[in-house]
């Protein structure tokens, strides 16, 4: 008797749910690889997306990869120079982007409508089969292959794949299926965003807002160009003010509030509506990977709690998956075994500024503190108007350029000794109980007051703070000791590694290594 092995057969190589900056960007480099990929997406493009619109120079360079500098009408989208910031109305700092060697000392702000229509159109241009309209429902991955249940207004079918990634945003179906639940609380931040035209100022700058009543979120206005721009606030969900309003309330009324954003926007007419939308943000704790399933972008919730930056983060998780399943397909291996080099490549080049972003995010979430950081925040300015390099690091780190440990450097001196002895603080705090909770060490007076009376005033809320603090100290302590074991630099997304893969050389000494 003659047995004839039957080879699976398959839709697909590989399967990308959501056809975002990380699905696309996959499907181009897959593609490209040499491998068939569907890329499916509920939404028929081009379609919006709830964003700033900010692209800085990292995101830049991922996209000049993959040709899309090149397409028609994107040398025309606007291009950002400077980022300013404002405090309760004031303005604190306006400076260029710093310049880092092999990086574009520019961003862009280009609307989601035309960036994601770019990307798709790269993506079907390299081959890949672009599936509109078409939502991911359920799957399920077997020894052989994954099969996804794909629907659309005619109703389910199923689809056969080796690899699905899930890069459908922060509402991932394919994440929940993996991990059998929805992120934690504390990983989830709201924001809301809406575009005006006939904004007073310059088209080519940022323009980032804190204020005591916004803080610890901020409001920011990103020039789309032709006098028009993206002005939208984002806040940690844990910190949203215990009142009923809507983000598209309180955006409202921060943007007749704060006197700098109400100058800037004085003649301005908004277009269309303003819209709300949530943020999931990075949890090392969360798996990526399992056998034949992989998650990117915010799917995998690559997100800095710090300043809300996404794309870059979609886009190098798009190629780093692309990179770990180049051997995968070869071999046709896609055990979780195999595909762990990926979730490894995202924990080494991002946990540790994760981890120092949340713990800056949840030090400043007590709003107990924030006379404390908008005081910081105004010594800041004062050193920044007298000090050109520490001006250009302030403007680094909100345009993405530089890393959150930068903001540490920031702070030093001021603020930093503070966020150091909180951090500290918070760790033996949570561990001695509510008792230890009102004694002395946590900065200045009136905030030390105030903590004992938050403490006395909310026990249970006081406590999740604490703990979330001292948590993420913890997390922070323990990626630093890693990285001196492994005797690298503390976690940069900009590595040197990453610069060279793309031939453009190593960075320089960027000019704020003095702090
Ligand atoms: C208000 C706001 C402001 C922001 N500002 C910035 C900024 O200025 N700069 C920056 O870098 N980042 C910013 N971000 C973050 C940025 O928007 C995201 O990080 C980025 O969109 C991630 O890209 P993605 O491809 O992973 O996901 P997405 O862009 O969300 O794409 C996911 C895609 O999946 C599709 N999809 C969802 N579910 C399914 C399904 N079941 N089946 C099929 N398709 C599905 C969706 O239609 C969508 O097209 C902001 C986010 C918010 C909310």
């Amino acid at each position: 008797m003659v047995y004839v092995a039957l080879k699976p057969s398959y839709d697909a190589d590989v399967i990308i749910a959501g056809a975002g900056p990380a699905g696309a960007a996959a499907a181009c480099h897959l593609t490209r690889a040499g491998a068939s990929v569907i890329l499916l997406d509920r939404m028929t493009f081009p379609r919006d997306k709830v964003c700033g619109d900010f692209v800085g120079p990292s995101a830049l360079i991922e996209l000049d990869s993959l040709g899309i500098s090149e397409m028609d009408g994107f040398a025309r989208t606007n291009i950002a120079r400077r980022a300013a910031l404002y405090i309760d109305g004031e303005a604190l700092i306006a400076r260029p982007f710093p310049m880092i060697e092999g990086m574009p000392s520019f961003g862009r702000v280009i609307p989601r409508l035309a960036l994601d229509n770019f990307i798709v159109d790269a993506a079907r241009s390299a081959g890949a089969r672009v599936m509109e309209g078409y939502s991911l429902a359920g799957f399920a991955a077997g020894g052989d292959a994954v099969a996804v249940e794909a629907a659309n207004s005619k109703g389910h079918f199923t689809l056969r794949c080796r690899q699905l990634i899930g890069a459908d945003g922060g509402s991932s179906t394919v994440a929940r299926l993996m991990r059998g639940s929805a992120p934690p609380r504390r990983d989830r931040f709201i924001a809301s965003r809406a575009y005006f035209a006939n904004v007073e100022g310059p088209d080519d700058q940022l323009d980032v807002y804190f204020g005591h009543s916004s803080f610890p979120g901020y409001c920011w206005l990103f020039p789309t160009g032709n006098g028009e721009a993206n002005v939208g606030l984002g806040m940690a969900l844990e910190t949203w003010p215990a009142h009923n309003r809507t983000p598209a309330d309180m955006l409202r009324r921060l943007m007749r509030d704060d006197a700098a954003l109400a100058a800037r926007l004085r003649n301005a007419s908004l277009r269309g509506k303003i819209v709300g939308w949530p943020l999931i943000t990075y949890n090392h704790r969360l798996p990526i990977v399992s056998g034949r399933v992989m998650l990117i972008g915010d799917a995998a919730g690559l997100i800095n709690p710090l300043n809300g930056e996404g794309i870059q983060y979609a886009l190098l998780s798009a190629r780093w998956a692309a990179e770990t399943l180049a051997p995968c397909l070869r071999e046709d291996d896609f055990s979780a075994r195999a595909l762990a080099p990926f979730a490894a490549r995202v924990e080494s080049e991002m946990r540790y500024d994760m981890a120092l972003s949340r713990l800056i995010v949840q030090l400043i979430g007590n709003r107990a503190l924030t006379p404390l950081w908008i005081g910081a925040s105004k010594i800041i300015a004062v050193r920044a108007h007298k000090d050109a390099n520490y001006a250009s690091t302030v403007s680094g780190i909100f345009a993405g350029l530089l890393p959150a440990r930068d903001a540490l450097k920031v702070v030093g001196g001021t603020v930093g000794q503070a966020v150091r002895s909180l951090a500290s603080k918070a760790v033996t705090t949570a561990l001695s109980g509510p008792r230890g909770w009102a004694g002395p060490g946590v900065g200045t007076a009136q905030g030390r007051f105030q903590l004992a009376s938050d403490a006395a005033k909310d026990p249970a809320g006081f406590a999740e703070w604490l703990i979330g603090a001292a948590a993420c100290a913890i997390e922070l302590g323990s990626q630093a000791s890693r990285n001196a074991i492994a005797g690298k630099p503390k976690g940069t997304v900009v590595s040197a590694q990453k610069l060279s893969g793309l031939g453009i050389g190593l960075p320089g000494k960027i000019a704020t290594d003095d702090f």
